[in-house]
């Protein structure tokens, strides 16, 4: 008899089908690759395999699925559960909801470093800086060493951490990053490693990780065989999406958690290869098949369901043009739909005028706000939007931009948290003691010699004379994080307790204090959807919530909202209608890298992201003046701006143009005609 196809794979083309079965039944499945271009269904088809592992009996326990971002990763598990559905019915959500190794590279390395922190000699209390608090930290250093003040043109803290982070993620030693990415820098070596080694030291005497640490003290774990061994068979499958934006220490990692293969599967798409900046390597997903014997199963998909023709046309005369790729041109079943738009504006504030007259149409035309995104470079290129999106009161959310955690007040009520839960944790201590008056840095900084040093650092803080000057506040302060650190409270009710101590402050430092205490209300409505304090700061240092047009906080799912979002963060994702700002050379590509023909190649890889993130309709925006800061410039300045060089004379047939405002030949001929004036003179007879 034939057995039914069962209705997971109901929908699914063949290729798709061959990726959600592959290895069903066979013990260790062997490892896997998707490699196929944007809009194939490559995250739809992870999400049924994984659907169909858990039908099948697998443990969702023992199931590690990352994605590049937590977002990503819970719309990964809704999707699984309602795949599972079709089968389970109600009974699929019990199972999903045991998919809870789902999350990133990081926020996974986090986790499993707490739970081992204790046998590889971690105090187990670390709190997690981010980039800032890094940067931070690594100018304190510098202070210390004594290179900021004896040599001036030290390279900036920020990009000191830049240096010491690409070292670490691409496994490289020092000469060869500076040689390769910093030339101007080399000259320093000798006092960056020295930086450095002392960066790495201070960071450990806070009992604090940053970013890379999480992947970096990973990885170390995974060099001994025994913790490999053991890590690896908690897992019976690891899968891994957008695979081609992971970097040499996250393949070392994945391949140490499964150095046969075993019950690996890894998807992504070489031609949205856009993470080279931070150290991924598209080597990762090009190499896959070959570090294994047999080598890796590899499947390609090459129908596209997300965009029409035109759209898909565009797109591809983009990448066509890349000097080199895997994966082959897609095709469609989808209408040929409209060319996408070339729209010439005159400037900046014309360009967030036609986005928002286009907006308004659509949402006229039926379409929710949440349907259109509007995609650009960098994040700071939005704000001409964002001021239009404001004065015509249209909601909009902003992905990967400032966050929300980027504000003063709400950082300054993380740092207290975090210097609760990590009293040695240095950059947070600062950062709150600084707040009372009658604290100076001098004072801080002895006060925080003595709680790093010590054995107790609790004990020490409560033991410390309150600096001369500080009386009352500081020890209201004690009080405070005596009180918070026993617990006591319960969280996340311990976050009023916080604001209490906080909220004088917030009156004294801020004009605006009340709308600040709004956000902080918000932060507390966060912070109870977490567990625990700990897993609150490390969830949120690692995947902080995105800002949005609304001060009273982060719109729910029932709400409408335009999207704004850097080309980085939309990865992955799609909306009816997308428009991509400042499509002109020295923005994409940018000018402001060094130029060589990798970047170039990448920044055309972006515009290829950003084009295939739409359905239905694509418009690139070309601002005639365009605000740079053109390296050859003395600063900032408007320029002239031309079309990007990523879209040649040639590709121009699989384009619609437009200019905006249009000017109709009539009307250009009528300001001709009409009566004339010359105002400069009359001005000049006024005073004569
Ligand atoms: P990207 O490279 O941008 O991440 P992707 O390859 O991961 O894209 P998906 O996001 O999984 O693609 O799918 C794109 C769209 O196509 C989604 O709306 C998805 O629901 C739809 N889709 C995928 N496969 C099928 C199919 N077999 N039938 C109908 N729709 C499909
Ligand atoms: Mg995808």
């Amino acid at each position: 008899f034939v057995s039914l196809p069962a209705p997971i794979l109901d929908g699914l083309n063949s290729e798709q089908r061959c990726a959600v079965e592959h290895g069903a039944g066979a013990a260790p499945c062997p490892p896997l690759l998707v490699i196929a271009g944007a809009g194939s269904g490559k995250t739809n088809t992870l999400a049924h395999r994984v659907a169909h592992l858990v039908v099948g009996g697998a443990d969702p326990h023992r199931i590690l699925l990352m994605t590049f971002s937590r977002r990503a990763a819970a719309e990964m598990t809704r999707r699984v559960e309602r795949i599972a559905r079709k089968v389970l019915g109600d009974r699929a959500s019990a199972l999903t909801g045991g998919l809870h190794w789902a999350g990133t590279f990081h926020g996974i390395g986090a986790r499993l470093l707490r739970d081992y922190a204790e046998r590889i000699g971690l105090d187990p209390g670390f709190t997690i800086h981010d980039r800032e608090d890094s940067a931070d930290l690594m100018n304190l250093v510098r202070h210390d060493l004594g290179f900021s003040k004896t040599e001036a043109r030290f390279p900036a803290k920020a990009t000191c951490l830049s240096i010491y982070s690409r070292c670490v993620n691409a496994g490289q030693p020092l000469d060869v990053v500076l040689g390769a990415n910093y030339p101007w820098c080399a000259g320093w070596a000798a006092e960056l490693k020295q930086l450095f080694a002392a960066y790495v030291e201070a960071k450990q005497r806070h009992n604090v990780l940053d970013y890379d640490d999480l992947l970096l003290y990973w990885a170390q774990v995974m060099e001994e065989p025994a913790f490999a061994q053991e890590i690896g068979s908690r897992f019976d499958h690891v899968l891994v999406d957008e695979y081609q934006d992971t970097n040499a220490l996250q393949a070392r990692v994945l391949l140490a958690l499964k150095p046969d293969g075993a019950g690996l599967t890894v998807v992504g798409d070489d031609a949205q290869a856009i993470y080279s900046f931070r150290a991924a390597t598209v080597r990762n997903i090009l190499d896959f098949p070959k570090a294994f014997t047999p080598p890796a199963r590899v499947i390609t998909l090459d129908r596209n369901y997300r965009s029409t023709q035109a759209i898909l046309s565009a797109a591809n005369g983009v990448i066509d043009l890349a000097r080199e790729r895997f994966t082959k041109n897609l095709w469609t079943d989808r209408a040929e739909g409209a060319r996408p738009l070339l729209a010439s504006v005159r400037d900046e504030a014309d360009q967030a005028r036609y986005i928002v007259e286009r907006v308004l149409d659509a949402r006229e035309g039926g379409a929710m706000l949440k349907q259109q995104a509007v995609l650009f470079r960098t994040s700071s290129h939005s704000a001409p939007l964002e001021l239009e999106l404001t004065r015509r009161n249209i909601p909009f959310v902003k992905f990967g931009g400032l966050k929300f955690l980027d504000a003063a007040h709400v950082k300054d009520m993380l740092a207290l948290l975090r210097f609760v839960q990590n009293p040695r944790d240095r950059v947070a201590g600062f950062r709150v003691m600084l707040l009372m008056q009658g604290v100076g840095p001098a004072s801080a900084q002895k006060a925080l010699d003595a709680i790093t040093a010590a054995a107790d650092p609790l004990g020490t803080l409560v033991a410390l004379p309150a600096p001369p000057r500080a009386g009352g506040d500081w020890r209201g302060f004690v009080a405070a994080v005596q009180e918070l650190r026993s617990g006591d409270a319960g969280w996340p009710a311990e976050i009023e307790r916080a604001l209490i101590w906080y909220a004088p402050h917030l009156d004294r430092i801020h004009e605006d204090a009340e709308t600040r205490r709004a956000d902080l209300v918000q932060l507390a409505q966060i912070a109870s959807g977490y567990p625990s304090r700990e897993r609150f700061l490390t969830e949120l240092t690692l995947d902080p919530p995105d800002a949005t047009s609304d001060q009273a906080g982060v719109p729910t799912l029932d709400d409408d909202y335009l999207i704004l979002s850097t080309i980085h963060s939309a990865k992955g994702q799609e909306w009816k209608q997308v428009f991509v700002l400042n499509v002109v050379d020295g923005c994409m590509p940018s000018d402001l890298g060094t130029g060589t023909s990798a970047e170039i190649e990448e920044e055309r890889r972006l515009l290829y992201v950003a084009m295939t993130r739409a359905k239905d309709d694509l418009h690139l925006v070309v601002p005639q003046r365009f605000f740079t800061h053109s390296q050859n410039a003395q600063g900032d300045r408007h320029v002239y701006a031309a079309r990007t060089r990523f879209i040649p004379d040639r590709l121009l047939p699989l384009f619609e143009r437009t200019s905006w405002p249009r000017v109709t030949p009539e009307a250009a001929a009528a300001a001709q005609r009409g009566p004339r004036i010359d105002i400069n003179s009359r001005m000049r007879r006024m005073w004569t």
